[in-house]
């Protein structure tokens, strides 16, 4: 069951939860605002509700995870969201991160691999009032039909940089992407400087649930 209900506590938990991303460094007011303004135990089962502002990573069902927040904050600060930007998110899961881009103004397009999540989470926000175009299928191909992408960013850990994301960015583009094996990723951001020239940055560690897929695990 979910209770969509905010209260002072919850308010309370949140900037909590913010002033401890801050002391972890992140430095984005814009992504710690949204962070404190969106409630993350919406996205809990009521019987759950007490973890949602813990700094951690929670299942949602199907095997999958909501992202621990801190990871969230990271992975969006690395993607410089702008107001009007057109973001392709690859692992949908429970909407949070999705929402996150949304309230920093990006429009979002976000797919998911497993049918249940995708159809739980697209009922979920309309509900939620937030509107992200959602997308069921294998997103380590990104979505042709729908590129170019001012940012992409995958939320599951990937064996390698899939060709399709960077051919799917726009010059001036951000991939923000966990590569390594199955059990640790290093976070890369990666920006498309010309249609053959990609800035390669290196972050930290990171344990994501695997990228599946044709550019992904099999
Ligand atoms: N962004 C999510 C959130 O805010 O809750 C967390 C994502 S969870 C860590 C990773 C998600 O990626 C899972 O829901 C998984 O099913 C999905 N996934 C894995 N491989 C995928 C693929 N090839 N295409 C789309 N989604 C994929």
């Amino acid at each position: 069951m979910l209770r969509l209900e905010d209260s002072y506590r919850h308010k309370g938990q949140r900037r909590e939860l913010v002033k401890l991303l801050r002391k972890k460094g992140i430095k984005s007011e814009a992504v710690l605002e949204a962070i404190n303004t969106l409630p993350r135990h919406f996205f809990f089962d009521t019987a759950l509700d007490s973890h949602a502002y813990e700094d951690k990573a929670f299942p949602i069902g199907e095997g999958q995870t909501i992202s621990q927040p801190y990871t969230v904050a990271f992975q969006t600060e690395l993607l410089q969201v702008k107001p009007g930007d057109k973001v392709l998110e690859i692992g949908t899961g429970s909407g949070y991160q999705g929402a996150i881009l949304h309230l920093l103004g990006a429009e979002v397009h976000t797919i998911e691999f497993q049918k249940k999540l995708y159809d739980r989470t697209k009922k979920f926000m309309t509900k939620l009032g937030i509107h992200l175009h959602f997308y069921f299928g294998d997103g380590s191909q990104g979505i042709p039909d729908k590129a170019p992408f001012d940012k992409i960013l995958v939320t599951a850990g990937a064996p390698i940089v899939p060709k399709s994301l960077l051919k799917q960015l726009k010059i001036g583009g951000i991939l923000v992407i966990p590569v390594g094996d199955r059990n640790t990723q290093k976070m890369l951001r990666l920006t498309k400087i010309t249609s053959t020239k990609i800035e390669q940055e290196e972050f930290e560690n990171f344990a994501f649930v695997p990228l599946l897929g044709a550019e992904g695990w099999r």
